[in-house]
């Protein structure tokens, strides 16, 4: 499958907007995000939303804050059972979501997200074994970009344009240039109900609707069985409070203007050296993996 870029906007949900400028505009977006609070990750102290640090990598964890729009991610799939369910529930309300996928799992099941994208939803990379990425080398963490790419590429048709590290954990100024050399931006989230360490589905349905504002970025995984419980609820509420769900591109478009352009003065990735480099966790290519079912 070949995504044009008249497709590509459709399916970002902004054909009716005209891609709408505004939303893409820099200055918008630094206004609308750049005064929220600043976090640590790894000891590194970065805003929240920067657009285009000095990197070229552009971050966001948030969507513009008129409006009534958010946008629901899930993370960490595609799982064989759950992530069928999740989309089969959001199909119910004709409501569109972002997938951050792990490379590995998409190499076992490469027809899940084939479906998640034929389903109209956004596909984003979420690396290819899962690890903490601000601690491993520069060699590695092209590995695990590129080959996620190569995967949802492959299993799919569609180039992801938004990267979420996992854990959130990403060295922006030391390694944002191999996110944005390869079209990648970077997404974190601003809604997040630690649905992984599964408190309960009251408590899941409850910390969502509690916390989602106007142009929230809501940090979900469609692995869990007690998120999928929740989902009907999630949706529902959400829904019944006039919110508008749209996929982390229906927001801002594609993070450097168009799918596939680079940030200005980023040079295109080159291809990555044979092998695979060294890096905790230590894995073996997923292509050669047996098939396995995500924990
Ligand atoms: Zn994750």
């Amino acid at each position: 499958m070949d995504l044009s870029r008249k497709d590509f906007l459709r399916r970002a949900g902004l054909g009716a907007l005209g891609l709408g400028a505004a939303f893409a505009s820099s200055r918008l977006f630094g206004q609308e995000t750049g005064t929220a609070a600043t976090e640590v990750i790894d000891g590194e102290r970065v805003l929240k939303a920067t657009a285009v640090p000095q990197s070229g990598a552009r971050l966001i964890s948030q969507g513009p804050g008129f409006g009534r729009r958010i946008a629901l991610t899930f993370d960490d799939g595609p799982h064989p059972t759950r992530t069928p369910k999740a989309m089969e529930l959001l199909k119910e309300r004709n409501i569109y979501s972002t997938f951050f996928q792990i490379g590995q799992n998409v190499s076992y099941h490469p027809e899940i997200s084939a479906a998640v994208l034929a389903a109209g939803h956004e596909i984003g990379n979420h690396s290819l074994t899962h690890p903490i990425l601000s601690k491993l080398p520069e060699e590695r963490v092209a590995y695990e970009l590129q080959r996620t790419q190569d995967l949802i590429g492959e299993a799919t048709g569609f180039s992801p344009v938004w990267f979420r590290p996992p854990y959130g954990a990403f060295n922006l100024k030391a390694q944002g240039a191999l996110a944005a050399s390869r079209g990648l931006g970077v997404t974190l989230w601003s809604v997040d109900p630690n649905d992984w360490k599964e408190p309960g589905v009251d408590v899941i349905v409850q910390r969502i609707l509690s916390e989602t504002r106007p142009g929230s970025v809501i940090l979900c995984h469609d692995i869990h069985g007690q998120t999928i419980d929740a989902l009907p609820r999630i949706l529902d509420g959400l829904l019944e409070r006039g919110f508008e769900f749209t996929t982390i591109s229906g927001f801002l478009g594609a993070p450097y203007g168009t799918p596939g352009a680079l940030p200005a003065g980023i040079s295109p990735a080159a291809p990555l050296a044979p092998g695979i480099p060294a890096g905790e966790p230590a894995t073996k290519d997923p292509a050669a993996a047996p098939k396995a079912v995500p924990a």
